[in-house]
């Protein structure tokens, strides 16, 4: 297991100079409500994997391009890495040995597209910009998604390593199927970013929970789940328990109480406290927010110790520990 504290850690802080004005739910005020932007390109994504994934993100931006195209970039990085066992290529598989890949994507029109169940394709983030890009629909599942990706150019593969398989052989003698919290056997990469433009987009792509029953699909490719940006306010994403983020439709709810006035650590926390609030037994799992608005302001919560998040601009590249509930 990678030990996260190896690398630079700093405080979550939001920047200075930089406020947002509270706005009514029934005015809908966030247009005007929307700070202006102090800082960007930005990009902000979720655990260690980050940062490898940031500096191909921040690499497009720099060069001038989308953040739809920097978002997937990024996330491209830890999928292709097999060393990277909860997303893409060398991801843990579920308990029938199954490499099932969640992925979505989110354009600053509000355009998506999302894979679920999805075998056998490396970069799932790429087949979700097609299934955005290319058809009418916003998500394709299963043996219709890996149709679809062949379809377009995608090559199956085995994306089952050597490493993985032996680590679920191992776990399959107790069968025993309990998360451990921060012990990295899911930890998706959530990816926001905002261009130097001004628009924000977002990408999510994981391998889910290792060993998860076969057929199981988290919050990961759910947009308003996993994901959520609206180019008025900011982009929201998660990572944990996906069933807990479903439960409470956490990317929507961060990215609209941004709407309503609150900065993005603020919502981020908000969020958290409605798991707290409504799961009972949320003390068993991880959560973790990150946000975005459109100042570049940024934020990141969860609930237990442990969550780290990459954030990257033009002239700093750090990785960050999240603040958390339960002290
Ligand atoms: N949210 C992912 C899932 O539930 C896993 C994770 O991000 O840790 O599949």
């Amino acid at each position: 297991m990678i030990n996260r504290r190896k690398f630079i850690k700093g405080t979550v802080a939001s920047i200075a100079g930089a406020s947002v004005a509270s706005s009514s739910l029934a005015n809908n005020l966030a247009a005007k409500a929307a700070p202006k932007a102090t800082r960007k390109p930005v990009v902000i994504s979720t655990w260690r994997h980050g940062m490898p994934a940031n500096e191909a993100a921040i690499k497009v931006l720099k060069a001038k391009g989308k953040a739809i195209d920097a978002v997937e970039q990024g996330v491209r990085v830890p999928e292709a890495d097999p060393n990277v066992m909860t997303v893409g290529y060398g991801g843990y598989p579920d308990r029938d040995g199954h490499v099932t890949l969640d992925a979505c994507i989110q354009d600053e029109h509000g355009n998506c597209g999302s894979v679920t169940f999805l075998e056998g394709i490396k970069h799932p983030i790429s087949v979700a910009r097609m299934v955005m890009d290319k058809t009418p629909h916003v998500m394709l599942s299963g043996a219709g998604a890996l149709q679809f990706a062949l379809e377009n150019g995608f090559k199956k593969e085995n994306l089952l390593t050597p490493k993985a398989e032996k680590a679920w052989k191992e776990w399959r003698k107790k069968s025993n199927y309990e998360p451990v919290i921060n012990i990295e056997n899911h930890d998706t990469i959530s990816m926001l970013a905002l261009d130097s433009n001004g628009d924000i987009s977002g990408a999510c792509t994981t391998s889910g929970m290792a060993y998860k029953m076969h057929g199981r699909v988290g919050d990961s490719p759910i947009i308003g789940a996993g994901l959520f940006c609206d180019n008025e306010v900011g982009g929201a994403a998660a990572t944990g328990q996906g069933e807990l983020v479903m439960k409470t439709l956490g990317s929507f709810l961060v990215v609209e109480l941004m709407r309503n006035g609150m900065s993005p650590q603020e919502a981020c926390e908000e969020a958290v406290m409605r798991i707290v609030k409504k799961i009972p037994d949320y003390k068993k799992s991880q959560i973790g927010y990150i946000a975005i608005n459109k100042a570049g302001e940024t934020g990141a919560y969860c609930l237990h110790r442990g969550f780290d998040y990459a954030l990257t601009t033009e002239d700093k590249h750090e990785l960050i520990d999240a603040d958390h509930y339960i002290k």
